[in-house]
Parts: C-alpha cells; structure tokens; sequence
C-alpha cells in the first residue's frame, strides 16, 4: 500500500517537472501595485443599520459561514461592530497587497416587485447602493460599484444618484435578480447607462453561489440588446459554466466579441476548482485586449481556490510558492500570472473606465 502511494506520488512529480518544465513566477505585477480588482463582493446582515440583508434560508446555508470565515470576519464582529467592518478589512487587506492598487466593491440589488418595489420575500442577498458608496468613500483604495435592478420604477434615477456618488460601474446578476438582460423594455434603463458613461458588470453563465437560480438568463445571446446600443458590458467570469440551447455559455460569448467593440469579460472565479478547463481555452482566443482582471473575492479565499489543483499546468516549486503567500489578492495574481494571464489584462481596467483616477 505504501509502496503504491510512494510510486504514485514520484509518477506525479515526474510528470509535473516534464509537463511544466522550468516556469518562473511572474514577480513584476507584484511590486509595482498598480492592479484594480474590478469584482470583489461585500456582504452584510443588516447590523449597524447597513440595510444589507441575508435570507434565512442562506444564513443556513453552509456558504454563509464560508463567506463570512473568507471576509476575515464572524458574525459576532458584524453584530458588535457593523457590517461596515467588512470594508475595513477588505481595505486593510488591499492596503497589504504588494500587487493590488484598489477594489471596486459591488452593492447587490434585490428582486423586484410588479410595482416595481424591492421584494426582500424573493431576495437572498441584497447590499444596499447607499452604504456601498458611504462606506467606499471612507477608503482610498475602495471605489464604488453600484447595483440596479432595472425593474425597480425608479431604476432611471437610481442610475442618476449612482453616477452623482461615484460609481464606476452597475453590477446585475440576472439569474439571481430575475433580470432579461434582452428584455426590450429596459432600453430607456440601456440609453441612460450609456449617457452616464457607466460600465454594466453583469454576470454570465451558470451560477452556483446562491441557493437558487434562473440559468435561462445567463445565456450571453441576451446581452446583444445592450451592445447593439454601445453599452460597455462586461461579462463577469466570461460566461464560464452551463450550456444555452445545447452549448456552452462560454463558447456562446466568444463569438459576439468580433461583432461588438464595447463587449469586454472578466477573469474573476476562473481559477475556481469547477471551473480548471475554461481560462486555458479563454486565452487561446487572443482577446487579451478585452480581457479584465477581477477576483470574484471572498471566493478566492476559499477551498475553492487552490494552486494546488494545476499539478499539471505548474511546476512543483510555483504551486508551493503560491500556496504559501498569505494575502488572498497577491495569491490570486501570482496564480493567475502563473498560469499565463498577460499582464495587460491585469492593467485593463484604467484603458476600460476612464473615470478611474
Ligand atoms: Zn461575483
């Protein structure tokens, strides 16, 4: 039985060194701090009267613990000191970072009533737009990305105070906030996003992190309605995971970026361990150029991220480099350098927004 491991583990050694060869980290990207992270998630549960929300039905959800163990917090902290010590850390941790300059931090808007009212009955997560900018505006290294569910009988106007505080972009996650991102309706909501020069980060592809999920509206083929009006869309996580009419959601976005100059994708979640196959064939695609960087935080800071899943893809030496790094964004970028991420990606999202000092 020994005898077995120990031959399995050399075949495994072996087979690295021959598959990986020599790989260098990139160590550049580290020193110089000058990478935004376009994606990172914040989350709450309404004490200090942040207005955020968890349902009960995620709060019993094994990922809540897991989010909250992620973000460096217990639930003892936020009930004492506020959900705003969430922005604390995170800043505090960017602020460590040898690699990372800022964060846009993402509110979360809610699902939606007939009368378009907030609906907190069918929301599972909701991070109100007013404490993302109050709390970003307290750190240098935090900006703010709004959130507005486009169904709301206000959505115009809340794109307007959005703007007026500082967004940088409009995060939807339309399987999540019953958003169709090719409903007609919403072109008024499109023409103002465009006006206000606003970004709209809206996910793509399956999703996994909350407990339910219309996955007919991850389908890409829905964000030609903004792009046919020259909206700056990007396609969080490049579509990765789930299939539309037979095929899959990634494959169903790479197409459309000859058609459409103002379509970009992000790189966050890509090195998640149900996600391994997707960053290798995104990369062969040669559109670096439309390429953002982002991490999807907490969730690079779980199991579910690892250098240790690429046995194959690097050398023994990187993947226990990487592990060994303490902070979750230096970890993220040198694991994404390592595997063979260009630089410009990283740097692409100050070409993408120009509002970004
Ligand atoms: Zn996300």
């Amino acid at each position: 039985m020994i005898f077995t491991v120990v031959c399995l583990l050399a075949l495994i050694l072996v087979v690295n060194v021959i598959a990986t060869g020599n790989q260098k980290l990139e160590k550049s990207l580290m020193l110089q701090k000058n990478i935004i992270d376009m994606h990172v998630h914040v989350a709450g549960v309404g004490a200090g009267d942040s207005g955020c929300y968890v349902s009960a039905e995620l709060r019993k959800n094994w990922r809540y613990k897991t989010y909250l163990r992620s973000f460096n917090v217990t639930e003892k902290d936020l009930l004492s000191h506020g959900d705003a010590i969430v922005f604390k850390r995170v800043s505090e941790r960017i602020d460590e970072s040898k690699s990372i300059k800022a964060a846009v931090v993402l509110a979360l808007d809610g699902v939606v009533d007939k009368n378009g009212e907030l609906d907190l009955s069918r929301t599972e997560t909701y991070v109100p737009n007013e404490f993302v900018a109050i709390e970003t505006a307290k750190y240098s290294n935090l900006l703010y990305g709004a959130s507005v569910n486009p169904y709301r009988h206000d959505a115009l106007q809340r794109l307007e105070s959005a703007a007026r505080d500082g967004a940088v972009l409009i995060k939807w996650l339309p399987a999540i906030q019953h958003i169709d991102p090719s409903d007609e309706q919403l072109i008024p909501f499109y023409k103002k996003l465009k006006e206000l020069d606003l970004i709209l980060l809206t996910h793509a592809g399956g999703e996994r992190s909350f407990t339910t999920a219309n996955a007919l509206l991850g389908d890409p083929e829905r964000l030609r309605l903004p792009l046919s009006l020259g909206v700056k869309v990007v396609a969080a996580h490049a579509a990765t995971t789930g299939k539309s009419e037979g095929e899959d959601n990634m494959e169903r976005l790479l197409r459309m970026f000859p058609e459409y100059p103002t379509l970009y994708a992000d790189i966050s979640s890509l090195t998640q361990a149900n996600k391994l196959r997707y960053l290798p064939r995104l990369l062969k695609y040669n559109i670096s150029d439309r390429l953002v960087y982002g991490t999807d935080f907490p969730l690079i800071n779980t199991p579910l991220v690892s250098a240790w899943y690429y046995p194959f893809r690097l050398s023994l030496r990187q993947m226990i480099q990487i592990s060994l790094v303490k902070n979750p964004w230096d970890r993220d970028v040198l694991l994404k350098s390592a595997l063979t991420v260009p630089t410009e990606v990283f740097l692409q999202w100050e070409d993408l927004s120009e509002k970004v000092a």
